[in-house]
């Protein structure tokens, strides 16, 4: 059995992380997303808010669990038995911070095996903080976030 971590900051979850969370479990028999908490990182919602949105969009799918974690990534997959990491790699943005975070995971942990998903087309555009923009802007969110991340989105940041 394949276990993978999708480990990010999920700041909320978008349909880009979900996409990418649909095609993780149609391959890994279990997938473990990991909400990670950053206390450096300035973070719209809690970890517990952020664990709280994940949870209700994967309702659907049976093989993928929710957990936050701290500290360093590959430890928690290692505590959560998981043998694959998994990441989104949108177009050119995402490809040097993800390859230089691959060789120091793969320094570190050489029997975890890092598998990345080219974003859907749909999505490539799609990012937390661009989305926390648009809300702030009185923009439409729709086939971007499930409803409920729109609604937890409007409420923290429309007055
Ligand atoms: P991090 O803080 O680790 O970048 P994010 O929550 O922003 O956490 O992203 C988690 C993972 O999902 C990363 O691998 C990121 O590249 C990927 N990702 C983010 N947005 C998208 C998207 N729209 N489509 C596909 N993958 C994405």
């Amino acid at each position: 059995m394949t276990t993978a971590i999708y480990p990010g900051s999920f700041d909320p979850i978008t349909n880009g992380h979900l996409d990418i969370v649909k095609r993780a479990s149609s391959i890994f028999e279990k997938v473990i997303l990991g909400v990670y908490d950053i206390p450096h990182k300035s973070l719209l919602f809690s970890v517990d808010e952020r664990v709280e949105l994940a949870c209700k969009a994967i309702v659907d799918y049976k093989n993928v669990q929710v957990i936050a974690y701290s500290g360093i990534t590959i430890e928690f997959a290692r505590q959560a038995k998981a043998q694959v990491l998994v990441r989104g790699l949108r177009a050119s943005s995402d490809f040097e911070r993800e390859f230089e975070m691959a060789l120091m995971n793969k320094k570190l942990a050489p029997d975890i095996e890092l598998v990345c998903f080219m974003a859907n087309l749909r999505y490539q555009f799609l990012s937390s903080s661009l989305l926390k923009e648009i809300i702030t802007l009185g923009g439409n969110l729709d086939d971007m976030v499930p409803a409920h991340v729109s609604a937890a989105l409007k409420k923290k940041l429309l007055p």
